[in-house]
Order: structure tokens, then sequence, then C-alpha cells
């Protein structure tokens, strides 16, 4: 399957939908659609680590498990992944365990980014299995969704502090 910029950019506004919901119950707004090898849709999912008190509800891992269970398999081989945030190391490793091919992401993520910022762990010739990167796809409408969720949420006070503090990365731009 081919995968154009038009492509790419396509998937990546089904992505930044899915980060603006995440918005909505008070997660940080990361959205992620898994592209099937012929080009459709198989699964999306986003960020709902506050929503279900869950430390591995990431976007990415949430499209994982949806597809996986509609394929009845662990193996997403020839799979892309649309993600509006550069992938953390659980997301990074996880990507790599189901195989997929292909991972397109937004906005870097300077403070824990596994993918270009910190680490590199998808294409690490080390490991058993390598991922196509396209990196920067509407970069700045997901940074854009992330600064105004902080700044929405900077002066509330039973907010302040860790959760801020978080995308600090951003303010470090
Ligand atoms: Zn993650």
């Amino acid at each position: 399957m081919s995968f154009d910029d038009a492509t790419a950019e396509r998937w990546m506004r089904t992505a930044l939908a899915e980060a603006a919901a995440a918005a909505g119950h008070d997660d940080v707004p990361v959205g992620a659609v898994l592209v099937a090898p012929d080009g459709t849709e198989l699964a999306r999912g986003r960020n709902r680590r506050e929503q279900r008190h869950d430390p591995t509800a990431h976007a990415e891992l949430e499209a994982l498990r949806a597809a996986a269970a509609t394929l009845g398999t662990w193996r997403l081989d020839g799979c892309t992944l649309v993600v509006t945030l550069e992938p953390c190391a659980m997301c990074a490793g996880a990507l790599v365990q189901a195989r997929i091919a292909r991972l397109v992401f937004a906005a870097d993520d300077p403070r824990a980014g596994a993918v270009t910022s910190l680490f590199d762990l998808v294409r690490d010739p080390r490991l058993p299995h390598r991922v196509e990167v396209h990196r920067g796809v509407l970069a700045a409408d997901s940074a854009a969704l992330l600064r105004s969720f902080f700044t929405a949420r900077r002066y509330t006070p039973q907010r302040q502090g860790a959760r801020v503090d978080e995308w600090g990365g951003l303010e470090n731009r």
C-alpha cells in the first residue's frame, strides 16, 4: 500500500479528532488510527489514562488492542499506525511487538518520545523488526491541541503541577 502525503494527512485528521475527544474526558489529547494493509480503517484509539486509571491506556495501545482483537491475531503485519504524538517507549516497543509496518506521527515529544527525540526503538537494527517512520504530519495542529489543553488547565489549582509539567517539553520549543 502506498502511503503518500495526502493519505497520511487524511488519516491524521481522524487521529486528531480522536485526540480532541480525549480532552473531552480530561485526558491529554492524543489520538491514533490503525490502518489495514488494504488502506481501510481497522481501529481507533485515544488516550484514556485518566478515564480508566490505567497507565498503559495510551492511544496507540488502545488502537493496537482493538485491531488485534478484530483480526484475531497479535501480528499486525503490513498495518500503519497513525498517531498525533511521537510514541513513548512503551508504545514504540508495542509497535515492534505487533510487527507494524509503518508509523506516521505528528508532533515530536521532546520529553518522552522514543522514535526520534530520546530513543529510536522502532528502527533499532538490534531488534528483530523495524518500522518505517513518517514524522511531522500535521505536527502544528497536534501541538496546538496539546498547548490549548494545558493552557486551559494551567490556572486550575488542583491540576497545577505534575500534569502541566508533563508537557513541559512544549514550553521549551
Ligand atoms: Zn505511549
